[in-house]
C-alpha cells in the first residue's frame, strides 16, 4: 500500500515564514495528485516535508501506514524528479539511471535489468550510452523520470518537472507522464503552478492559496463546483467571468440584477441550494459564469442581458468575444464596465460594437458570497432550509404534527424559516418525501433532494442511487435545527461549548518528582486545560510567543463533576427544555453555552461544571478566526 497521508501538516521557517497551514489529505495507493496555485503558496514546501527535504514544524505524516516524521528521505520509499534535473554530464545515460542503484551495491545483473527495464519504458533504450548534452530537453527529462523510475519507489514526488521545457514538448510529456503512471501503477505527487497541467494529469487535485489549502476535489468538480472564488478564478482559461448582483425571489421566478441594473429572470429552481436570505434582492454577491457557458440569443429576452463587443479573438477553432456589459453603455453614465468573456464557434460573424444579448446557461451558474467569497451554492450541501408551521400549541413539519417544545411555546401561530443540518438527517420513518433531484457527488455517494413544497428542498446523501419520483423516509435531530427567524430570537442549542481564553505557562514539579518543567494550558475562568505536546509545539509554530499575549476562542467539551478542584467557572441561566432533552443554560466570561442534562438527577443549583478530556480543546485566534490547536 502507497498510502501517503497528511494530518494537519504545519510548516514555519525559521525566519518565521508560515508556508503551510493545517494541510490535510489522505492520498489513496495509486493516486496522482497535483498540488497546484500561485508561487509561493507552499506546493514544493508540502512535497519536500513528503520527501524528508524539510522538517515537518507540526502535524503527522504517514507513507504506507508508516509514521514518518522522523524517518530519513532515504528510507522513506519514496523518489523525487526535480524541475532542474541535474543529469551529471560526464557519465552515460546509461550510468546516470543507474547511479543510485550502484551506490547501493545493487548486483550488476538486477543493475542492468532495471535500467533497460526503465528505458523501455520511457523509450530511451537506444540513446543509453550517449551523454546528456546529446539529447534534447524532453529525453533529458526521461533520463530523470528514469532514474526515479530504477528505485522501485511506492510513492513519486514530482516538483515542476516540465517547466524548463517548451510549450509542445511540455504537452507531450504531460501525456507521457499520465501514461507512466498508469503503467508504473503507483501513487504520484506532483506540483505545478499551471492549471492546464493541473486538469489534465490529476486523478485529484489539491488547490492552495498562501499555505492553505482551498479545495482537494477531481478535476470535474473543481471546474463546475468551484468551493470559493479564488478556485473558480485559477482553474480555466479563459477566467469565469464574475458579476456584483443581487437576486430577489419572486414566486417560482428568481430576478438577477446587475451592477448597470440590467435584470435576467431565471427559474427558482435554479437556486434551490441557495440559503433564501441571499435571494432578499438586497444582499450582494458575486455571480460566476464561465465563457463556454454564455450563448449569443437572438434577440432581447426576459433572460438574456445587453452587452457591447469591444474586442474579437480568432483562436481558429473557436472565437473570444470581449465585451462590455451594455445597458448605459451608449449613453454617457456608464456605471459599470464589467468586462465580459464568450467563448463562440469559430463561424462566429460579429463584428466590434456589435450590441449582443447574453443568455447565461443556468446549470452553470455560480454564486459566491461577496466577503466571505465562499459558494452559496455547494456541490453537497451541509444543510437545507425547510418551513415550520406554528398552529394551536403544535408545530408541522413535513406534513406531521409534532408538539410543541416547551422553549418555543411563546411562537405566535405563523409558518417559520428552518435551517437543518445536512447530519440531521438520519435513517428513520418519522418523516417522509419524493425526491425531485439526485446528483452523483463520489463513486458510491449520491446526493438526493427531497421536495417539502416548491419553496423549500432537503438535500441529504444516499450510498445508492435513488430514482426522482421515490418517496425517502428519515428522521431529523430537532435540536440540531436552527430557526433562522432572526425577529423570534430563538436559540438552537449549541453543540460546541466555548468561551474566551488565553493560553499560560506553569512551571511545575515533574510527576515523578525529579525536578520541574514547564506546562502550557488553555485557561478559561477558573480552570485550566493542560495542552498536549503535539499541540504545544502546534501553538509556538503558529503563534510564536505571542500566544500569551493574542486573545482566543477556546472550544471544549464538558462534563458535570463532583469533585471541587477546576472547575469552570459560570453563570446558570436557567434549564431549557427542548424536545425529549433538557440543557442548563450557561454564561462564561460572555458566551451563552448549554449542558446537556437530560440525564442528571441532581439538583440543578448542584452542577459543577469541568473539562472533558474525551473532547479535544480547540483554539481560534480571534483577530483572523484562524484555527491554532
Ligand atoms: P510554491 O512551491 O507554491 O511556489 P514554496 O513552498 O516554495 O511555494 O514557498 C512557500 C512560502 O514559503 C513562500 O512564501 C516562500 O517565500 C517561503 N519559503 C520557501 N522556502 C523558504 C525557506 N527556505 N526559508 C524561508 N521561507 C521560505
Amino acid at each position: 500500500m502507497s498510502d501517503v497521508v497528511l494530518n494537519h501538516i504545519y510548516k514555519v521557517y525559521p525566519n518565521g515564514a508560515k508556508a503551510v497551514s493545517d494541510f490535510n489529505i489522505h492520498i489513496k495507493d495509486k493516486e496522482f495528485i497535483v498540488f497546484v496555485g500561485p508561487s509561493g503558496c507552499g506546493k514544493s514546501t508540502t512535497l519536500r516535508m513528503i520527501a524528508g527535504l524539510e522538517d515537518i514544524t507540526a502535524g503527522d505524516l504517514f507513507i504506507g501506514g508508516n509514521l514518518v516524521n522522523d524517518v530519513q528521505p532515504k528510507d522513506r520509499d519514496i523518489a523525487m524528479v526535480f524541475q532542474n534535473y541535474a543529469l551529471y554530464p560526464h557519465m552515460t545515460v546509461f550510468d546516470n539511471i543507474a547511479f543510485s542503484l550502484k551506490i547501493k551495491h545493487v548486483n550488476k545483473d538486477e543493475i542492468n535489468r532495471r535500467v533497460l527495464e526503465a528505458a523501455k519504458i520511457l523509450g530511451i533504450e537506444e540513446y543509453l550510452q550517449r551523454k546528456p548534452k546529446e539529447m534534447s530537453g524532453g529525453q533529458r527529462q526521461r533520463v530523470a523520470l528514469g532514474r526515479a523510475i530504477v528505485r522501485n519507489p511506492k510513492v513519486f514526488l514530482l516538483d515542476e518537472p516540465l517547466s524548463n521545457l517548451d510549450a509542445k514538448l511540455r504537452a507531450q510529456m504531460r501525456s507521457e507522464i499520465t501514461k507512466l503512471h498508469k503503467k508504473l501503477a503507483t501513487t504520484f505527487i506532483y506540483v505545478t503552478h499551471d492549471q492546464v497541467e493541473a486538469m489534465t494529469m490529476g486523478t485529484r487535485i489539491v488547490v492552495m492559496k498562501a499555505g492553505f489549502v482551498q479545495q482537494i476535489d477531481t478535476p470535474t468538480n473543481l471546474y463546475n463546483y468551484p468551493i470559493n472564488k479564488f478556485v473558480a478564478g485559477f482553474i480555466g482559461t479563459p477566467q469565469m467571468n464574475f458579476f456584483n448582483v443581487t437576486l430577489n425571489k419572486d414566486g417560482q421566478n428568481v430576478t438577477i440584477e446587475f451592477e448597470d441594473k440590467q435584470q435576467m429572470v431565471l427559474d427558482f429552481e435554479n437556486f434551490i441550494k441557495c440559503n433564501p436570505h441571499y435571494l432578499d434582492g438586497k444582499t450582494y454577491l458575486t455571480l460566476g459564469i464561465r465563457p463556454d457557458n454564455i450563448v449569443l440569443a437572438e434577440r432581447k429576452g426576459k433572460s438574456t442581458i445587453e452587452a457591447v463587443i469591444s474586442n474579437i479573438e480568432k483562436l481558429g477553432n473557436e472565437t473570444l468575444l470581449y465585451a462590455d456589459l451594455a445597458d448605459k453603455v451608449n449613453t454617457e453614465e456608464s456605471v459599470t464596465n464589467a468586462s465580459i468573456i464568450i467563448k463562440v464557434p469559430a463561424s462566429d460573424t460579429h463584428q466590434v460594437n456589435d450590441v449582443i444579448h447574453l443568455k447565461f446557461n443556468p446549470d452553470f451558474i455560480q454564486l459566491f458570497d461577496a466577503e466571505t467569497e465562499f459558494t452559496v451554492m455547494p456541490f453537497n450541501p451541509s444543510k437545507s432550509f425547510a418551513s415550520l408551521k406554528v398552529e394551536g400549541g403544535k408545530m408541522v413539519l413535513f406534513n406531521k404534527t409534532l408538539p410543541l417544545p416547551e422553549a418555543f411555546s411563546s411562537l405566535k401561530d405563523g409558518t417559520y424559516e428552518i435551517e437543518i443540518p445536512a447530519s440531521s438527517i438520519v435513517d428513520g420513518d418519522e418523516f417522509s418525501l419524493t425526491c425531485s433531484k439526485v446528483q452523483k457527488v463520489e463513486d458510491d455517494l449520491y446526493l438526493v433532494c427531497l421536495e417539502q413544497d416548491k419553496d423549500h428542498y432537503i438535500f441529504t446523501t444516499s450510498p445508492v442511487e435513488v430514482k426522482p419520483g421515490t418517496k425517502i423516509s428519515f428522521d431529523v435531530a430537532l435540536e440540531d435545527v436552527i430557526f433562522s427567524d432572526k425577529e423570534t430570537g430563538i436559540e438552537p442549542i449549541s453543540h460546541t461549548f466555548a468561551s474566551d481564553g488565553k493560553f499560560v505557562k506553569v512551571k511545575e514539579a515533574k510527576k515523578d518528582g525529579r525536578g520541574k518543567e514547564v506546562v502550557f494550558y488553555g485557561e478559561v475562568p477558573n480552570a485550566r486545560y493542560r495542552l498536549s505536546d503535539v499541540a504545544t509545539k502546534r501553538l509556538f509554530a503558529i503563534e510564536g510567543r505571542n500566544c500569551f499575549t493574542n486573545p482566543y476562542r477556546l472550544e471544549y467539551g464538558v462534563k458535570i463533576v463532583e469533585d471541587s478542584s477546576n472547575l469552570i467557572e459560570h453563570e446558570k441561566l436557567g434549564v431549557y427544555k427542548y424536545l425529549k432533552k433538557s440543557y442548563l443554560k450557561v454564561k462564561v466570561g460572555d458566551m451563552i453555552n448549554y449542558v446537556d442534562i437530560t440525564s442528571y438527577k441532581g439538583n440543578v443549583d448542584d452542577i459543577k461544571i469541568s473539562f472533558d478530556h474525551d473532547a479535544h480543546l480547540s483554539a481560534y485566534n480571534k483577530a483572523n478566526n484562524v484555527k491554532i490547536i
